[in-house]
């Protein structure tokens, strides 16, 4: 052919003709056609020549042997492989194991530095499902991120690759399909994540309902409302159900469409590849779709490489799912652990020296928060302007919700102020040091929380640090040995979950040895005797007038009993989140009504109810 058109050429240069004549160009413009077809050739030619020469005499001659080899190779590679995937998995796992270990770790961290308001709005259940069921969610994208995600599109690429050296032009007429594609897993994507989300926003409400229904056990056992608690678990859990189903039906929707698609994208290179080889041409209409004429293998060739391209998108589109569903659930452990706390300490905060001075509330209001503005509460505290000195035993008596427990929970800053503001030894509290703030405070509430652990380690909890002799010595003051006596375990008497094996009232001396452990400055009790006995309150009394000696001192009380008259100092009598009277025993019973009810009333009435 080569011949022929320099031939060509030299005919028509000879015939005498312009240089610039069409017919020139186009004998040019074939002659370099066959030049580099010639090069390709020799170029293929050099190729075998080299594979005869250099590999051909290592492959033996026996078929049978052949055969042996290729079988053993197979083996080999088999086995190389297996060793890599196992390798893969293994890292991948661990990586995946580690990285969520380190968010549970850092979200625990990050949760317990949130204040108590907010962390009462979230609630245990749903703290509880995103520390399990969402994290495990994002465990399973990141070990797809390690695995599939890294293997398949390389196994594309490569393909992509090869298809492109065999024909690019037919290979990119079917990459022409890519965008329709990449826009519907974009749109795919939004839907299954919204999905997922609310899926797990459903789960987080089934752990609701189910630690509800466990912590209130004993009331659901009493009031015989299991099938109530069974009719609120299975209606939650079919709202999970098909908010789940949705997630399934999107997700089994996208490989069969990614199949249909990507089989659209591979037609297209496939009906025109195959009617250029039928009828060996290089173009249809006039649009150049090779470079030369290919053969069957090329187009062979072609085709598998376009379907390996293929397949790696169909596994991928699982995949994908897989990933948006983990996004959905990074999503929401991030944003937990994004939350801020309200209560924040000022940068470089003072350190606070032991309290020794005063205590003091100027123009305190406060109004706890709601979701819903419209639904705004009447303010809990409202205009309290109180000053309490140090060492001052002082009760603060009023009936119940007048706001008792809110001025206090002030102190240690479970919550901070609408307006007006709190100072220690003249100092604003927002500006000292949140732990050195609480380490000085020692609280027995109403509700005493103990863990499950024994009984010494309960009291321990007050101060770590503490010998055994301090913890026995602090159980002794708190008369905590006088019921631990009697037990063949003593001190090393396990409580039980919350304290269930114990009474109320040996609860609150466990709780109350465990504020005097602490040596705190101030000490808050919080309706501390509301679930003892006339006896346990006036052990707790007793306990309490030998160790308020030198401490500030905040007894909250909804009655006065004449016991308790003898520990203090000073009353401040509140009513419906004002302060309506201060003074002495002796002052309030002559100036203030309310007072003068209180204290007259049946001394333990509604107590219980407190
Ligand atoms: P008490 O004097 O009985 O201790 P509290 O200080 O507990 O009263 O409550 C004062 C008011 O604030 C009550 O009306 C109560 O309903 C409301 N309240 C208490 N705690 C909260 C809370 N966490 N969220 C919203 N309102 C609360
Ligand atoms: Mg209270």
């Amino acid at each position: 052919d080569i011949v022929a058109a320099n031939v060509q050429i030299a005919e028509l240069t000879s015939d005498g003709l312009e240089e610039h004549d069409p017919d020139m160009v186009s004998a040019l413009a074939e002659h370099v056609r066959l030049e580099t077809k010639r090069q390709d050739e020799s170029k293929s030619l050099l190729r075998w020549q080299w594979t005869k020469c250099y590999v051909m005499p290592w492959i033996p001659r026996n078929p049978f042997h052949t055969f042996a080899i290729v079988v053993a190779l197979l083996l080999l590679t088999t086995l190389l492989k297996g060793f890599f995937i196992y390798l893969q998995d293994v890292l991948v796992g661990s990586v995946a194991e580690s990285a969520v270990m380190r968010v549970r770790k850092r979200l625990l961290r990050r949760v317990l530095r949130l204040d108590l308001e907010t962390l009462s709005a979230q609630g245990t259940g749903e703290l509880m499902s995103r520390f399990t069921y969402d994290t495990e969610q994002l465990a399973g994208g990141i070990t797809l991120l390690g695995g599939r995600l890294i293997r398949e599109p390389l196994k594309c690429l490569a393909c992509a690759v090869l298809a492109l050296v065999i024909n690019w032009r037919l290979t990119l007429l079917s990459l022409f399909f890519v965008p329709i594609l990449a826009a519907f897993f974009l749109r795919f994507g939004k839907t299954l994540k919204r999905a997922s989300k609310k899926m797990m926003e459903s789960m987080s409400r089934i752990y609701k309902v189910l630690e509800e229904t466990f912590e209130a056990r004993k009331i659901v056992i009493a009031f015989g409302s299991s099938r109530r608690h069974r009719d609120q678990f299975q209606n939650e859990y079919q709202r999970y159900f098909d908010k789940a189903l949705q997630v399934v039906r999107t997700d089994a929707l996208a490989k069969p469409s990614m199949e249909m698609l990507g089989l659209v994208a591979l037609f297209v290179a496939m009906l025109p590849g195959a009617y250029l080889v039928i009828r060996a041409k290089t173009s249809i209409y006039g649009i150049r779709l090779a470079a030369d004429v290919m053969d069957s293998a090329q187009l062979g060739t072609l085709y598998a490489m376009l379907a390996g391209m293929l397949d790696p998108c169909r596994k991928l589109s699982t995949t994908y799912s897989r990933i948006k569903r983990s996004a959905a659930a990074a999503d929401r452990v991030f944003a937990l652990m994004d939350m801020k706390p309200k209560v924040r300490e000022v940068e470089n905060a003072a350190p606070l020296a032991r309290h020794k001075e005063s205590i003091e509330f100027r123009d305190v209001k406060f109004r706890y928060p709601v979701s819903n503005e419209s639904l705004e509460r009447p303010a809990a505290l409202s205009q309290i302007n109180l000053k309490i000195e140090a060492r001052q035993v002082v009760a603060i008596v009023g009936p119940n919700g007048c706001g008792k427990s809110t001025l206090l929970n002030l102190i240690p800053r479970f919550y901070d102020p609408t307006e007006g503001e709190l100072r220690i030894d003249d100092t604003p509290i927002p500006q000292v040091s949140l732990n050195d703030l609480r380490e000085q405070i020692g609280i027995v509430t109403q509700d005493t929380m103990l863990f499950d652990d024994t009984i010494a380690g309960n009291i321990l909890y007050g101060r770590p640090t503490a010998s055994r002799e301090e913890v026995e010595e602090a159980a002794r003051r708190a008369y905590v040995t006088q019921f631990s006596q009697s037990l063949p375990q003593g001190l090393a008497t396990r409580v039980g979950e919350k304290g269930k094996d114990f009474s109320g009232g040996q609860r609150q001396r466990i709780a109350l040895a465990r504020a005097i452990l602490r040596d705190p400055a101030i000490l808050i009790l919080d309706e501390a005797t509301s679930a003892a006995d006339a006896e346990s309150e006036s052990l707790i009394l007793r306990a309490l007038k030998d160790f308020s000696a030198g401490r500030t001192v905040l007894i909250i009380t909804h009655s006065m009993s004449p016991a308790l008259l003898a520990l203090i100092d000073r009353i401040v009598v509140m009513d419906d989140s004002r302060i309506v009277g201060d003074g002495t025993h002796e002052q309030l019973l002559k100036e203030c009504p309310l007072y003068d009810r209180l204290y007259h009333a049946p001394s333990r009435d509604g107590r219980a109810a407190a």
